[in-house]
Protein backbone atom coordinates (compact mmCIF):
# COMPACT_ATOMS: atom_id res chain seq x y z
CA UNK A 1 0.00 0.00 0.00
CA UNK A 2 1.53 3.24 -1.05
CA UNK A 3 2.40 5.74 1.93
CA UNK A 4 0.04 8.83 2.30
CA UNK A 5 2.02 12.06 1.08
CA UNK A 6 0.98 15.38 2.55
CA UNK A 7 0.45 17.93 0.40
CA UNK A 8 1.89 21.42 2.18
CA UNK A 9 1.32 24.81 0.51
CA UNK A 10 3.69 27.14 1.41
CA UNK A 11 2.98 30.48 1.33
CA UNK A 12 5.88 32.87 1.26
CA UNK A 13 4.71 37.04 2.56
CA UNK A 14 8.53 37.84 3.30
CA UNK A 15 10.90 38.45 5.94
CA UNK A 16 14.35 38.20 6.43
CA UNK A 17 14.32 34.43 5.84
CA UNK A 18 14.39 35.57 1.85
CA UNK A 19 16.09 38.42 1.81
CA UNK A 20 19.55 39.88 0.65
CA UNK A 21 22.35 42.49 1.24
CA UNK A 22 21.90 45.11 -0.83
CA UNK A 23 25.63 45.91 -1.11
CA UNK A 24 25.18 49.87 -1.93
CA UNK A 25 22.95 50.88 1.31
CA UNK A 26 24.21 47.70 3.35
CA UNK A 27 20.17 47.13 4.14
CA UNK A 28 18.31 43.82 3.94
CA UNK A 29 15.60 43.56 1.02
CA UNK A 30 13.50 40.95 -0.14
CA UNK A 31 13.86 38.98 -3.09
CA UNK A 32 12.74 36.37 -5.27
CA UNK A 33 10.79 33.12 -4.21
CA UNK A 34 12.50 30.80 -6.55
CA UNK A 35 15.65 31.95 -5.40
CA UNK A 36 14.72 31.39 -1.79
CA UNK A 37 13.54 27.53 -3.04
CA UNK A 38 17.24 26.96 -4.59
CA UNK A 39 19.13 27.78 -1.67
CA UNK A 40 17.18 24.72 0.29
CA UNK A 41 17.56 21.92 -1.80
CA UNK A 42 16.65 19.63 1.13
CA UNK A 43 13.15 20.26 0.82
CA UNK A 44 12.99 18.07 -2.22
CA UNK A 45 14.09 15.35 0.38
CA UNK A 46 11.04 15.72 2.82
CA UNK A 47 8.35 13.07 2.15
CA UNK A 48 5.57 15.42 1.06
CA UNK A 49 4.61 17.43 -1.74
CA UNK A 50 5.33 20.84 -1.60
CA UNK A 51 3.93 23.53 -3.65
CA UNK A 52 4.15 26.99 -3.25
CA UNK A 53 2.86 30.82 -3.54
CA UNK A 54 4.61 33.72 -2.88
CA UNK A 55 3.13 37.34 -2.51
CA UNK A 56 3.49 39.37 -5.68
CA UNK A 57 6.22 41.60 -3.84
CA UNK A 58 7.86 40.02 -1.16
CA UNK A 59 7.56 43.03 2.07
CA UNK A 60 9.04 43.28 5.55
CA UNK A 61 6.41 42.56 8.25
CA UNK A 62 6.65 46.25 9.19
CA UNK A 63 4.31 46.97 6.42
CA UNK A 64 1.74 44.09 7.01
CA UNK A 65 -1.75 45.31 8.18
CA UNK A 66 -5.05 43.99 7.92
CA UNK A 67 -4.85 44.12 3.95
CA UNK A 68 -2.28 41.43 3.57
CA UNK A 69 -3.51 39.97 6.97
CA UNK A 70 -6.73 38.66 4.11
CA UNK A 71 -4.74 38.19 1.76
CA UNK A 72 -2.89 35.10 3.41
CA UNK A 73 -6.51 34.15 4.38
CA UNK A 74 -7.86 33.98 1.09
CA UNK A 75 -4.48 31.94 -0.41
CA UNK A 76 -5.77 29.66 2.92
CA UNK A 77 -9.31 29.19 1.98
CA UNK A 78 -8.81 29.07 -1.96
CA UNK A 79 -6.61 26.26 -1.37
CA UNK A 80 -8.43 25.01 1.95
CA UNK A 81 -9.51 21.54 0.28
CA UNK A 82 -6.29 21.05 -1.77
CA UNK A 83 -3.83 21.03 1.38
CA UNK A 84 -3.02 18.64 4.24
CA UNK A 85 -1.02 21.80 5.93
CA UNK A 86 0.18 25.36 5.13
CA UNK A 87 3.28 26.97 6.39
CA UNK A 88 3.39 30.63 6.10
CA UNK A 89 7.00 32.32 5.38
CA UNK A 90 6.47 35.59 7.40
CA UNK A 91 9.13 38.46 8.70
CA UNK A 92 9.53 38.07 12.51
CA UNK A 93 9.01 41.67 13.75
CA UNK A 94 5.17 41.06 12.95
CA UNK A 95 4.31 37.82 13.56
CA UNK A 96 3.07 37.33 15.94
CA UNK A 97 0.09 40.17 15.63
CA UNK A 98 -0.38 37.87 12.17
CA UNK A 99 -0.80 34.73 13.68
CA UNK A 100 -3.04 35.94 16.32
CA UNK A 101 -5.01 37.86 13.89
CA UNK A 102 -5.65 34.91 11.68
CA UNK A 103 -6.31 32.55 14.51
CA UNK A 104 -9.30 34.82 14.97
CA UNK A 105 -10.01 35.12 11.50
CA UNK A 106 -9.87 31.13 10.47
CA UNK A 107 -12.45 29.39 12.48
CA UNK A 108 -13.01 25.98 12.81
CA UNK A 109 -9.36 25.30 11.76
CA UNK A 110 -8.77 21.25 10.83
CA UNK A 111 -5.82 21.71 9.04
CA UNK A 112 -2.05 23.12 10.70
CA UNK A 113 -1.18 27.10 9.75
CA UNK A 114 2.10 27.47 10.74
CA UNK A 115 3.98 30.78 10.63
CA UNK A 116 7.91 30.41 10.23
CA UNK A 117 10.63 33.10 9.57
CA UNK A 118 14.31 33.45 10.65
CA UNK A 119 16.76 36.25 12.40
CA UNK A 120 19.12 35.50 9.56
CA UNK A 121 18.44 35.33 6.00
CA UNK A 122 18.44 31.50 4.24
CA UNK A 123 21.86 32.46 2.28
CA UNK A 124 23.85 33.05 5.48
CA UNK A 125 26.33 30.48 6.60
CA UNK A 126 24.89 30.56 10.18
CA UNK A 127 21.12 30.71 9.15
CA UNK A 128 18.53 29.71 11.26
CA UNK A 129 16.17 29.45 8.15
CA UNK A 130 16.84 25.75 7.27
CA UNK A 131 15.53 24.36 10.35
CA UNK A 132 12.72 26.90 10.95
CA UNK A 133 11.32 26.05 7.55
CA UNK A 134 12.39 21.78 7.37
CA UNK A 135 11.15 21.43 10.90
CA UNK A 136 7.38 23.75 9.96
CA UNK A 137 7.21 21.86 7.13
CA UNK A 138 7.42 18.37 8.56
CA UNK A 139 4.92 19.56 12.00
CA UNK A 140 2.71 20.58 9.36
CA UNK A 141 2.84 17.25 7.44
CA UNK A 142 1.96 15.52 10.63
CA UNK A 143 -1.00 12.72 10.40
CA UNK A 144 -2.63 10.69 12.83
CA UNK A 145 -5.90 8.62 12.28
CA UNK A 146 -6.19 9.65 9.12
CA UNK A 147 -5.99 13.58 10.21
CA UNK A 148 -3.45 16.35 10.76
CA UNK A 149 -2.41 16.19 14.31
CA UNK A 150 -2.18 20.12 14.38
CA UNK A 151 -5.56 21.71 13.72
CA UNK A 152 -4.47 25.35 14.94
CA UNK A 153 -2.82 28.68 14.02
CA UNK A 154 0.69 28.01 15.25
CA UNK A 155 4.07 29.49 15.37
CA UNK A 156 7.10 27.35 15.00
CA UNK A 157 10.78 29.22 15.87
CA UNK A 158 14.00 27.75 17.54
CA UNK A 159 13.22 24.22 17.93
CA UNK A 160 9.69 25.34 19.56
CA UNK A 161 6.16 25.01 18.07
CA UNK A 162 3.84 27.73 19.80
CA UNK A 163 0.35 28.26 19.39
CA UNK A 164 0.16 31.38 17.54
CA UNK A 165 -1.93 33.46 19.85
CA UNK A 166 0.18 33.43 22.42
CA UNK A 167 3.46 34.21 21.27
CA UNK A 168 5.63 37.47 21.74
CA UNK A 169 8.51 38.43 19.94
CA UNK A 170 10.94 38.71 22.56
CA UNK A 171 14.71 39.27 21.18
CA UNK A 172 15.31 41.34 17.76
CA UNK A 173 18.83 39.40 17.75
CA UNK A 174 18.81 35.74 19.51
CA UNK A 175 17.61 32.63 17.40
CA UNK A 176 15.01 32.29 20.05
CA UNK A 177 13.26 35.73 18.82
CA UNK A 178 9.67 34.27 20.65
CA UNK A 179 8.43 33.74 23.52
CA UNK A 180 5.07 32.16 25.18
CA UNK A 181 5.04 32.73 28.89
CA UNK A 182 1.20 31.71 29.60
CA UNK A 183 1.04 29.03 27.40
CA UNK A 184 2.99 25.57 27.19
CA UNK A 185 5.21 24.80 23.98
CA UNK A 186 2.81 22.63 21.60
CA UNK A 187 5.79 20.79 20.12
CA UNK A 188 9.44 20.80 20.98
CA UNK A 189 11.95 19.52 18.08
CA UNK A 190 15.11 18.08 19.90
CA UNK A 191 16.20 14.41 18.09
CA UNK A 192 12.93 13.67 18.31
CA UNK A 193 9.78 15.65 17.87
CA UNK A 194 7.79 15.66 20.73
CA UNK A 195 4.18 17.09 20.50
CA UNK A 196 2.32 18.24 23.73
CA UNK A 197 -0.86 16.38 22.31
CA UNK A 198 -3.17 17.15 25.85
CA UNK A 199 -2.64 21.00 24.68
CA UNK A 200 -3.79 21.22 20.76
CA UNK A 201 -7.40 22.99 19.83
CA UNK A 202 -9.87 20.60 18.61
CA UNK A 203 -12.54 21.98 16.52
CA UNK A 204 -14.21 18.87 16.24
CA UNK A 205 -16.33 18.69 12.64
CA UNK A 206 -17.68 21.95 12.52
CA UNK A 207 -17.56 23.89 8.74
CA UNK A 208 -14.06 25.92 7.98
CA UNK A 209 -15.05 29.22 8.26
CA UNK A 210 -12.81 32.80 7.35
CA UNK A 211 -13.88 36.19 8.70
CA UNK A 212 -12.83 39.18 7.01
CA UNK A 213 -14.44 42.08 8.90
CA UNK A 214 -11.74 43.06 10.21
CA UNK A 215 -12.39 47.00 12.32
CA UNK A 216 -8.55 48.58 13.20
CA UNK A 217 -10.64 51.27 15.16
CA UNK A 218 -8.70 50.51 17.94
CA UNK A 219 -5.86 52.48 20.30
CA UNK A 220 -2.87 50.99 22.28
CA UNK A 221 -2.09 52.85 25.69
CA UNK A 222 1.00 51.53 27.77
CA UNK A 223 1.25 52.78 30.80
CA UNK A 224 3.89 54.81 33.05
CA UNK A 225 4.46 56.78 35.76
CA UNK A 226 3.89 60.03 34.51
CA UNK A 227 1.93 59.37 31.66
CA UNK A 228 0.72 62.65 30.30
CA UNK A 229 -3.47 63.25 30.83
CA UNK A 230 -3.76 65.20 27.30
CA UNK A 231 -1.82 62.43 25.29
CA UNK A 232 -4.34 59.55 27.11
CA UNK A 233 -7.44 61.41 26.62
CA UNK A 234 -6.39 62.04 22.73
CA UNK A 235 -5.93 58.61 22.55
CA UNK A 236 -8.88 56.99 24.52
CA UNK A 237 -11.86 60.18 23.31
CA UNK A 238 -11.08 60.19 20.04
CA UNK A 239 -14.59 59.70 17.90
CA UNK A 240 -13.41 57.38 15.60
CA UNK A 241 -11.59 55.22 18.43
CA UNK A 242 -13.98 51.97 19.57
CA UNK A 243 -11.86 50.12 21.85
CA UNK A 244 -8.38 50.75 23.70
CA UNK A 245 -6.37 47.80 25.25
CA UNK A 246 -4.66 49.63 28.42
CA UNK A 247 -1.32 47.69 28.83
CA UNK A 248 -1.30 48.34 32.87
CA UNK A 249 1.10 47.15 35.52
CA UNK A 250 0.98 44.08 37.21
CA UNK A 251 -1.87 42.15 37.78
CA UNK A 252 -3.50 44.72 36.29
CA UNK A 253 -3.08 47.95 37.83
CA UNK A 254 -3.33 51.58 36.92
CA UNK A 255 -2.88 54.91 38.77
CA UNK A 256 -6.09 55.81 40.86
CA UNK A 257 -5.64 59.67 40.22
CA UNK A 258 -8.89 61.18 40.15
CA UNK A 259 -8.10 62.38 36.27
CA UNK A 260 -7.63 58.73 35.12
CA UNK A 261 -10.36 57.09 36.76
CA UNK A 262 -13.00 59.76 35.70
CA UNK A 263 -11.67 59.36 32.01
CA UNK A 264 -11.81 56.12 32.09
CA UNK A 265 -15.27 56.49 33.66
CA UNK A 266 -16.04 58.96 30.82
CA UNK A 267 -14.61 56.66 27.84
CA UNK A 268 -16.59 53.36 29.47
CA UNK A 269 -20.17 55.18 29.52
CA UNK A 270 -19.64 56.66 26.03
CA UNK A 271 -19.88 53.09 25.00
CA UNK A 272 -16.22 52.62 24.15
CA UNK A 273 -14.57 49.25 25.27
CA UNK A 274 -11.03 49.80 27.65
CA UNK A 275 -9.62 46.34 27.92
CA UNK A 276 -6.84 45.82 30.60
CA UNK A 277 -4.13 43.28 29.85
CA UNK A 278 -0.76 43.18 31.50
CA UNK A 279 2.25 44.70 30.81
CA UNK A 280 4.16 41.85 32.20
CA UNK A 281 5.51 39.38 29.40
CA UNK A 282 4.05 36.80 31.69
CA UNK A 283 0.90 35.94 34.10
CA UNK A 284 -2.80 37.49 34.41
CA UNK A 285 -5.07 40.43 35.46
CA UNK A 286 -6.63 40.37 38.25
CA UNK A 287 -9.04 43.64 38.48
CA UNK A 288 -9.75 44.07 42.11
CA UNK A 289 -6.73 42.26 43.59
CA UNK A 290 -5.39 45.62 44.89
CA UNK A 291 -6.89 48.72 45.46
CA UNK A 292 -5.33 50.24 42.00
CA UNK A 293 -7.18 47.88 39.77
CA UNK A 294 -10.42 48.18 41.99
CA UNK A 295 -11.80 51.39 39.71
CA UNK A 296 -11.14 49.65 36.26
CA UNK A 297 -13.27 47.01 37.44
CA UNK A 298 -15.53 49.17 38.93
CA UNK A 299 -15.84 51.60 35.78
CA UNK A 300 -16.81 48.14 32.94
CA UNK A 301 -12.98 47.83 32.19
CA UNK A 302 -12.86 44.40 30.40
CA UNK A 303 -10.73 41.47 31.65
CA UNK A 304 -7.72 40.72 29.44
CA UNK A 305 -6.74 38.01 31.56
CA UNK A 306 -3.46 36.38 30.77
CA UNK A 307 -3.41 37.62 27.18
CA UNK A 308 -0.76 39.10 25.09
CA UNK A 309 -1.23 42.83 23.74
CA UNK A 310 -0.87 41.20 20.34
CA UNK A 311 -3.89 38.81 20.57
CA UNK A 312 -6.19 41.62 22.58
CA UNK A 313 -5.63 44.05 19.47
CA UNK A 314 -6.46 41.36 17.27
CA UNK A 315 -9.47 39.83 18.62
CA UNK A 316 -10.82 43.36 19.02
CA UNK A 317 -10.35 43.81 15.64
CA UNK A 318 -12.25 40.51 15.02
CA UNK A 319 -15.43 41.23 17.20
CA UNK A 320 -15.55 44.97 16.43
CA UNK A 321 -15.48 43.75 12.80
CA UNK A 322 -18.11 40.97 13.59
CA UNK A 323 -20.36 43.76 14.75
CA UNK A 324 -20.90 42.01 18.62
CA UNK A 325 -23.45 44.05 20.55
CA UNK A 326 -22.50 46.15 23.50
CA UNK A 327 -24.26 44.03 25.77
CA UNK A 328 -22.20 40.64 25.07
CA UNK A 329 -18.99 42.19 24.24
CA UNK A 330 -17.44 41.86 27.69
CA UNK A 331 -18.68 38.44 27.81
CA UNK A 332 -17.59 37.23 24.90
CA UNK A 333 -13.94 39.44 24.81
CA UNK A 334 -13.55 37.22 28.18
CA UNK A 335 -13.65 33.94 26.77
CA UNK A 336 -10.86 31.80 25.14
CA UNK A 337 -12.31 31.74 21.13
CA UNK A 338 -9.22 30.19 20.01
CA UNK A 339 -6.65 28.77 22.96
CA UNK A 340 -5.67 32.80 23.55
CA UNK A 341 -6.37 33.37 27.24
CA UNK A 342 -7.35 31.01 30.34
N1 LIG B 1 12.37 43.09 9.58
C1 LIG B 1 12.18 41.68 9.32
C2 LIG B 1 10.69 41.44 9.15
O1 LIG B 1 9.97 41.34 10.11
C3 LIG B 1 12.73 40.85 10.41
C4 LIG B 1 12.57 39.36 10.19
O2 LIG B 1 12.17 38.88 9.16
O3 LIG B 1 12.87 38.60 11.11
O4 LIG B 1 10.21 41.35 8.04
Amino acid sequence: MNKYRSKILLVYTGGTIGMIKDYETGALKAFNFDELLNRIPELSHLDCEIQTVSFETPMDSSNMNPEHWIRIADIIEDSYSDFDGFVVLHGSDTMSYTASAMSFMLENLGKPVIFTGSQLPIGDIRTDAKENLITSIEIASLRKNGRPVIQEVCLYFEYKLYRGNRTTKISADHFQAFASLNFPPLAESGVHLKVNEDQLLRSGRKKFKVHRDLDPSIALVKLFPGINKTAVRAMVMTDDIKAVVIETYGAGNAPTDQWFSDLVKEAVSSGKFLVNVTQCSGGSVMMGHYETSSHLKKAGVISGKNITTEAALTKLMYLLGSGVGPKVFRTIFETSLRGEMD
